[in-house]
């Protein structure tokens, strides 16, 4: 199937690519691999497409203090192998290089990726456990929004229809990491995924944690309050295996008639505790390295 007539722009600057949302049914197109098959198969039939590939402004990487800026038009490719991002935000750069085949990564970018939403996508995931800042532009100026309150539900985000993402903030800060994704082939989106951040005091009590997952629900979740009975413990196997079967059972799954609820319930509890084991393994490495 081929998509439904459009007229296609091609603007040189974000001011001309906000005028052009704002004045029209228009859809953005980035990397155009969530939009194309979308387009392909009439599930989106925008009358003007507004090609970003021009703005190279928006493909950028770089350190702010505290933070790694991310332009909304850097490819998962990019993202994957920069060593500013692989230096500040580890986590990121491995989520990135995970992402579906090196053909979608080379074109995907990242304002792409969290516009579409997929709830088992990584880099929503990755922006969801850090509770990274999206920058959002509309004629009128740029607002910022944290992760948390930027997913909606699958596919719907708080961007709006005249609105474009023009940058991520991501908080940085000395953790280890886990990150574990599960698919059921090479390239899949994953069934779950789960990640985590800790960081132990010097005596080895928890002393931070931030722990998301994707792929249980109609967007990623993370948690606050709930890892509160988690800090200030020794990080043993029983506190592994009490915090995996806490996460397990605060998520709510559906069945769907590929994968039943139990079977997401059960990875998310195997996941939990591998991710938590090697963000431990990395924090110790660090501090002896
Ligand atoms: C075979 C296949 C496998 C894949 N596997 C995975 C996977 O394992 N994990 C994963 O996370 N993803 C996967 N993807 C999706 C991939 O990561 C896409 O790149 C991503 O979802 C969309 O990014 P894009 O730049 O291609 O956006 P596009 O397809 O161009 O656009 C997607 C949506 O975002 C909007 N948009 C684009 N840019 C902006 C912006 N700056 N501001 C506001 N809205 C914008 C568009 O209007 C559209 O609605 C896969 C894709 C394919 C085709």
């Amino acid at each position: 199937m081929k998509p439904a007539p459009f007229a296609y722009h091609r603007p040189q600057t974000v001011a001309d690519a906000l005028d052009l949302l704002a004045s029209s049914d228009a859809k953005l197109l980035a990397g155009g691999q969530s939009l194309g098959p979308m387009l392909n198969l009439r599930l989106a039939r925008p009358a003007h497409l507004i090609d970003l590939n021009d703005l190279l402004e928006l493909d950028f990487v770089r350190t702010a203090p505290g933070a790694l800026e991310i332009g909304s038009l850097t490819r998962h490719h990019r993202v994957a192998t920069d060593g500013q991002v692989a230096a500040a935000c580890p986590i990121l750069a491995a989520a990135a290089a995970s992402i579906g085949h090196y053909a979608i990564r080379q074109r995907g970018t990242l304002g792409g990726s969290l516009a579409h939403a997929d709830p088992a996508a990584q880099l929503p995931l990755i922006a969801t456990l850090l509770d990274a800042e999206i920058s959002i532009a509309g004629r009128t100026g740029t607002r910022m929004v944290r992760a948390q309150d930027f997913f909606v539900s699958s596919l719907v985000t708080s961007v709006q229809p005249d609105e474009m993402i023009v940058s991520v903030r991501f908080p940085v800060a000395q953790a280890g990491w886990g990150l574990e994704i599960f698919t059921q082939r090479h390239g899949d989106f994953a069934i779950v995924s789960v990640a985590t951040t800790v960081r132990r005091t010097p005596s080895g009590e928890v002393a931070h944690m931030a722990l998301a997952l994707g792929g249980v629900g109609i967007a990623p979740v993370s948690w606050t309050d709930f890892l509160v009975p988690f800090l200030g413990r020794a990080p043993d196997e029983a506190w592994a295996a009490e915090l995996a079967e806490a996460v397990a059972a605060s998520i709510a799954p559906e069945d769907d008639a590929r994968i039943p609820a139990a079977y997401r319930r059960d990875l998310t509890m195997t996941l939990v505790g591998r991710a938590v084991a090697a963000a431990l393994a990395r924090e110790a490495a660090q501090k002896n390295g």
